[in-house]
């Protein structure tokens, strides 16, 4: 989506006059300077020479880089695609080039592991009610103003002075002892641990576990079709349905995120959308249509889409939390084009928290917190009227 809606019109033109002032006087504006403020795009950069010396015991060669001349390497997992000299340090901080080779310094080594109830990742649709073994290492490939996570996610992996020693099989053996239904890789980007995220994700699926990956959906696709081998369901980000706010909000592009709906689509996997509404950028009304919009046309009305509430954080920390009135209303607009499942989260007593059949309007499952005291589907079926709900259940 090209075109500015009146309120980004406004925000950029103020954003362009305040820098046109701090840097021209009351001069005349210049058009590059319009262009910096309007798009203010804040991308990770390659950290130059800032790759320890040598390898430690959670190395692990990259899954899929590509070697260049000098010794240099592209790393291909992700849109960022970033070219590494000897010597240097990922965007997303965890992998590095020594020698001549790409290395993931995040094998093996975690640096949050939790057991969660699956509707916190949030997933609405698959298999509520169980427990999902949870884990993070430290990186992300965004640089996200708002982010909850930013101590890991915006931390080199030996910066932490607490980590577990967990490698694949050890993930599984402690998943089963939790009695978790399924291992989620959670929390910061998962796709920046990829090697270590999928060699635990063959190895779960062949003990039976489920496997969810909650990510921001920055991903190329071959990485993605190898995950999809092994992947069972996802959460996945839509942080705005406009290209210049997932630069000056995120750091990333919004094509890639939407090529990523649409090859979970194409391969069968359930997967359920999150949107966070912040302040001042994200809450435009025209972009929540236009954005619900390209879900029908692309993906159809089943996948879930969860609108959730914003709460000051990190480089955002002076903005109001979203207004529970927007939430509403987005809710309802969603709706109304015609997505089935549309949800408000980060906001406890919202029926928006409750499943209702899209075909009669029952109340299928009622949540309270992370409990359910209503649940009224049989197999994957309304109790009601018979109509099959999307999801695996
Ligand atoms: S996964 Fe990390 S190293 Fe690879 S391209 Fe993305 S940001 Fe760069």
């Amino acid at each position: 989506m090209n075109k500015l809606s009146r309120r980004q019109f406004i925000y950029g033109s103020a954003a362009c006059l305040a820098t046109a002032i701090v840097s021209h006087g009351f001069g005349p504006l210049r058009p590059d300077s319009c262009e910096a403020a309007v798009v203010n795009d804040i991308r990770g950069k390659v950290l130059k020479g800032d790759a320890p010396e040598k390898l430690w015991k959670w190395s692990h060669e990259g899954f899929l880089y590509k070697k260049i001349k000098n010794d240099k390497v592209i790393c291909g997992i992700c849109p960022n695609r970033c070219i590494l000299a000897p010597g240097d340090r990922s965007v997303c901080r965890s992998r590095v080039n020594l020698d001549g080779k790409l290395y993931s310094l995040a094998y093996g080594n975690p640096c949050s592991v939790n057991t969660d109830p699956i509707e916190k990742k949030p997933l609405y649709h698959f298999k509520p009610h169980t427990k999902a073994f949870s884990l993070a290492t430290t990186g992300c490939n965004f640089r996200c103003l708002n982010c909850q996570n930013w101590e890991i996610s915006q931390a080199r992996p030996h910066e932490l002075g607490h980590h577990y020693e967990l490698f694949p099989a050890d993930v599984v053996d402690a998943a089963q002892k939790a009695r978790a239904r399924s291992i989620a890789y959670t929390y910061s980007e998962p796709s920046t641990f990829f090697e270590y995220m999928i060699d635990i994700a063959r190895l779960a699926r062949e003990a039976g576990l489920y496997n969810l990956w909650v990510s921001n959906a920055y991903i190329n696709a071959e990485p993605l079709l190898a995950l999809c081998k092994v992947l069972d369901s996802a959460t996945l980000n839509i942080k705005a349905y406009h290209d210049g706010i997932y630069r000056k909000l995120n750091g990333g592009r919004l094509q890639p995120v939407l090529n990523t709906f649409k090859t979970l689509h194409e391969q069968g996997i359930h997967f359920e959308m999150i949107n966070l509404v912040v302040p001042g950028y994200t809450d435009d009304e025209d972009m929540v249509k236009a954005m619900c919009g390209w879900i029908l046309e692309n993906i159809g009305p089943d996948h879930p889409l969860h609108f959730l509430r914003f709460f000051p954080s990190y480089k955002l920390d002076r903005l109001p939390p979203t207004p529970v009135s927007v939430l509403t209303r987005y809710r309802e607009l969603a709706m109304q084009q015609g997505i089935h499942y549309v949800y408000v989260g980060n906001l406890p007593h919202h029926e928006g928290n409750n499943t209702y059949c899209h075909n009669c309007k029952e109340l299928l499952i009622e949540r309270k917190g992370y409990f359910i005291p209503t649940y009224n589907l049989v197999g994957n079926h309304c109790k009601f009227c018979d109509t099959r709900i999307p999801g695996v259940w």
